[in-house]
């Protein structure tokens, strides 16, 4: 629905969220056989995404963002564990370093501050993200 809705509206900005995969870490555990298949079809669905991007001429314009709200251990994610709150944090796209591997810490807090900074829109006073400056071009 993502695929077809960018390739038509071309919207500024699409959150796409993938609810199941936590629900599954629940069910079955983090990093459990259903849960990684469950990451490989939210991947499947990224590629799905891009490719109608692609089919609609629309690549060069958005930049992709890619991350989880929080990790995992067991069947939890309440435990403040580092597994807990690491997460993947991808990006690419118009205005992103190209193969660049992200060489300072980055909080979640700095996604908003980085999508901002993507979309050029000022960044309120109270935000205390900044944008992922070693991301970037
Ligand atoms: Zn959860």
């Amino acid at each position: 629905m993502a695929a077809a809705y960018l390739a038509a509206e071309q919207p500024d900005l699409c959150v796409i969220y993938m609810g199941n995969i936590d629900e599954i870490g629940h069910r079955d555990g983090w990093m459990s056989a259903p849960y990684r298949e469950a990451i490989a079809q939210g991947d499947r669905a990224i590629g799905r995404v891009l490719a109608a991007l692609d089919g609609a001429g629309l690549r060069a314009r958005y930049a992709l963002l890619v991350q989880a709200d929080h990790g995992g251990h067991e069947r939890d994610h309440s435990a403040g564990a580092p597994e807990d709150l690491t997460i993947p944090w991808v990006l690419s796209g118009p205005g992103v370093k190209r193969n660049h591997r992200i060489q300072t810490p980055v909080m979640i807090y700095d996604t908003a501050a980085t999508i901002a900074h993507l979309l050029d829109l000022p960044r309120p006073a109270v935000w205390d993200g900044q944008p992922v400056y070693d991301a970037l071009d």
